[in-house]
């Protein structure tokens, strides 16, 4: 399936990095660099004012009924790619050019996000099957829990080297990845008024869940957290590290970063946004918890999507996760 807007089409070897595209685009979707330019397929929204300022014939449109916007005279080239241009071996000027560029997202591929599924499904498989195994089943509690910290801690480590090796291998480092897209006091504001919006939209729907749940006597997992991290303050303390800020920081980078931006380069945003939701919340191996986490999942990756730039999306799951961590151990006495 693919989208159903125009798309951009991308000749680099004609493009002569004059920054008129950038400075057009109203979803701040372009990003040049000194050895590339690419367009973020989540960010664009197919208005085709790019290809109109675009003088050096770099830019084209292609996909259904828009385009009619791109310029007659511009002569696509056989050999470009189809929406994203990238150089893998972006300089580190290229890497600075590109930091300071409007645009947040990366424009992963599918291949990159394939990649980075298979790695975190075989992380997830890694971590389960330890944490299966009888002789760490029958540490005492203190032992266990400590295990399983440091068992989910390096099921993260893993996910991060990936992705950190993915944005090195196009110059760019983890913070490049996280910076937002926001350039104005009135985006930073819009970002903060969705991501609050999210942030309570998602809690209310969990927590709607949760009552509808108990009073259907479908006693959900509430203490899975406990379960996992006990309810002494050393337990606490290796939530909130975990819990509330590697995960959300890792988890944001993968989902909402590889994975969402990756399958919207080649379906539909939407399809893209529901199918990282959907993995993300399977990963969390509770029958009870994969409605409400399919519920953050797309929310997050909608606000990803709708406003670019990650740090959004990872405040808003820390302050979920947060919640939820303060209100386990609250009610655990
Ligand atoms: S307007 Fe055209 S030539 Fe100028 S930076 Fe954008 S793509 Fe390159
Ligand atoms: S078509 Fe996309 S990249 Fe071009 S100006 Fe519009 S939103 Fe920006």
């Amino acid at each position: 399936m693919t989208t159903s807007r125009p798309r951009v089409r991308i000749d680099a070897r004609r493009c002569d990095r004059c920054g008129r595209c950038l400075a057009a685009c109203p979803r701040n979707a372009i990003r040049i660099g000194r050895t590339f330019i690419a367009v973020d397929p989540l960010a664009c929204d197919g208005c085709m004012a790019c290809v109109k300022v675009c003088q050096s014939g770099a830019l084209s449109a292609v996909g259904p009924a828009g385009t009619g916007a791109a310029s007659p005279t511009r002569r696509p080239s056989a050999q470009a790619p189809r929406s994203v241009a990238h150089h893998p071996s972006s300089t580190p000027r290229a890497r600075s050019s590109a930091g300071r560029a409007r645009a947040s997202h990366e424009g992963w591929t599918a291949l990159e996000a394939l990649a980075m599924l298979g790695v975190t499904l075989a992380a997830f498989v890694g971590k389960e099957a330890l944490l299966a195994l009888q002789p760490v089943r029958s540490l005492p509690t203190g032992s266990l829990v400590l295990v399983r910290a440091v068992v989910l801690g390096a099921y993260y480590a893993v996910q991060l080297g990936a992705v950190r090796w993915l944005a090195a291998r196009r110059g760019r480092t983890l913070a490049d990845l996280l910076r937002s897209g926001d350039r104005s006091l009135k985006d930073r504001a819009a970002t903060a008024g969705l991501a609050a919006l999210v942030l309570i939209g998602s809690r209310a729907a969990a927590m709607a869940y949760g009552l509808v749940m108990r009073s259907a006597g479908l006693v959900p997992d509430s203490s899975a957290l406990l379960t996992t991290f006990g309810s002494q303050a050393a337990g606490l303390v290796l939530a909130a590290v975990l819990v509330v800020f590697v995960g959300p920081l890792v988890e944001e980078l993968v989902f909402r970063g590889v994975l969402l931006q990756g399958m919207a380069s080649q379906f539909n945003a939407s399809i893209a946004i529901v199918v990282q939701a959907l993995i993300f919340a399977a990963l969390h191996r509770s029958v009870w918890l994969f409605l409400p986490m399919a519920v953050l999942g797309g929310a997050l990756g909608w606000l990803a999507h709708k406003r670019g730039g990650l740090r959004a999306p990872v405040a808003v799951h820390a302050a979920y996760n947060a919640i939820t961590v303060a209100a386990a151990f609250a009610l655990s006495g």
